[in-house]
């Protein structure tokens, strides 16, 4: 649909929207600040800044340890992020949640709990050429130390997934295979529905890398068909620090601790520990109470405008902010798939994109260059960094106009 006369639900106001992100109207070396690294970080609206405050003020207390009040209402926090983690995914039961630090901790909690042990020589994982490194090198460091190899899928030149050779690749000895629900690079949505059809048909485990998917879009686990789901919090508005694991009841029942320490225990003995049972048997240590409150406060929050909004209004601007850069005389745009969220990576002819970047945080504009974790993807396309404009629901045309015009400025001093 064409952006300018795709219809908006009437509640959408990103106005008023805008209010609620008090960092936005902060200016930076003299101008209004323009964020578009969301896909980097988002920022947080005043509801989770103020859970988080509001915890540390009335509720702070350690977890599951103590028959106090407020030790009550810490724990009640903590595990009421759990359930609505689980709603918001639509997981079956809450006991299927890990709480983690973010997406890299889930990864690695399924490299060493779940398929290391799996593992033997001449074994296989197949990721794609897509991925952040989280993606990947969790793998290879469990291939490493079981003689197991990593296999990557290739992508074409949209920077879409070539789904029949990552099936072709789907040979026996594969023993788990990871892909990205959305590129952090690209902006390309993957199929996961249709891959995880055709590897449950081969009874090959799929994890997926929900980071980029889960700020834009809901995510029906169940409905995916996929067996690990992870997320992390910090690019859905919630604190730095959260995150979560989804993973099938089964192979939770199955997998050993990875953390050993407390809350994680039955029984301690020098005789024989004992484990509790998932997902606490995951979840040794102290764990970010805080950052958890400020994720019921962030569903909360995308809730109460709902993704129909979000995602009709961001794909207005992604279209908006595609044609625009694409009229820029020597602006290439790296992986155009016909489904993506709103992330554009571009170069510009004879200008460097660090240099490109740097000045244009002089203008008020936060754009991120470099490989984006993605070396993979970066020798793919043959070049060293791009420039990534990553958006979200609170970003505005007029802000990709102030961006556009700043890119012009930044582009003809440096020609
Ligand atoms: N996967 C993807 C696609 C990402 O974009 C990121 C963050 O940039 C990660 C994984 C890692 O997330 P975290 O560092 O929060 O664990």
């Amino acid at each position: 649909m064409n952006a300018q006369t795709q219809t908006l639900p009437t509640a959408f106001d990103v106005q008023r929207v805008r209010e609620d992100f008090p960092l936005l109207s902060r200016s930076v070396h003299g101008k209004p600040l323009i964020y578009l690294d969301n896909a980097n970080t988002s920022q947080k609206p005043l509801s989770v800044i103020r859970a988080v405050d509001e915890h540390y003020r009335m509720h702070n207390a350690n977890v599951s340890r103590a028959v106090h009040l407020v030790g009550e209402e810490a724990t009640a926090a903590y595990e009421g992020a759990r359930d609505r983690l689980a709603r918001f995914i639509n997981a079956t039961s809450r006991n299927e949640l890990i709480l983690t630090s973010g997406t890299t901790q889930a990864a690695n909690l399924v490299a060493y709990s779940f398929a290391m042990p799996k593992l033997q020589p001449g074994d296989a994982i197949v990721t794609t050429v897509m991925e952040h490194h989280a993606n990947i090198v969790p793998w290879q460091i469990i291939a490493q130390r079981t003689g197991a190899t990593v296999k990557a899928a290739p992508i074409d030149e949209r920077g879409e997934l070539i789904v029949e050779k990552f099936f072709e690749l789907l040979t026996p000895e594969v023993k788990l295979a990871c892909v990205g629900h959305v590129s952090n690079v690209l902006g390309t949505v993957n199929p996961i529905r249709e891959l995880a059809r055709e590897c449950r048909k081969r009874g090959i485990p799929l994890f997926v890398d929900g980071s980029q998917a889960v700020p834009h879009r809901p995510v029906d686990v169940q409905a995916l068909g996929c067996d690990f789901y992870a997320l992390t919090g910090h690019k859905m508005l919630a604190p730095t620090g959260t995150g979560a694991l989804w993973a099938r009841k089964e192979h939770l029942q199955a997998m050993p601790p990875f953390f050993g320490g407390g809350e994680m225990i039955r029984e301690v003995s020098f005789s024989g520990t004992t484990f509790a049972e998932p997902p606490h048997r995951f979840e040794a240590g102290t764990p970010n109470i805080a950052g958890f409150a400020g994720v019921t406060a962030a569903i909360d929050y995308y809730e109460s405008i709902g993704f129909d909004a979000i995602h009709a209004w961001e794909q207005q601007l992604l279209t908006y902010a595609t044609d625009r850069l694409r009229d820029i005389p020597g602006l290439r745009i790296i992986g155009e798939a016909r489904e993506k969220e709103p992330v554009i990576s571009f170069l510009i002819d004879g200008a460097q994109a660090t240099d490109l970047a740097t000045l244009l945080d002089l203008q008020g504009v936060a754009v991120r260059s470099g490989h984006h974790c993605a070396h993979p993807l970066m020798q793919f396309f043959g070049v060293p960094a791009t420039l990534r404009a990553s958006l979200a629901f609170y970003n505005t045309r007029e802000e990709i106009d102030a961006f556009v015009t700043a890119l012009l400025k930044v582009r003809s001093l440096l020609m």
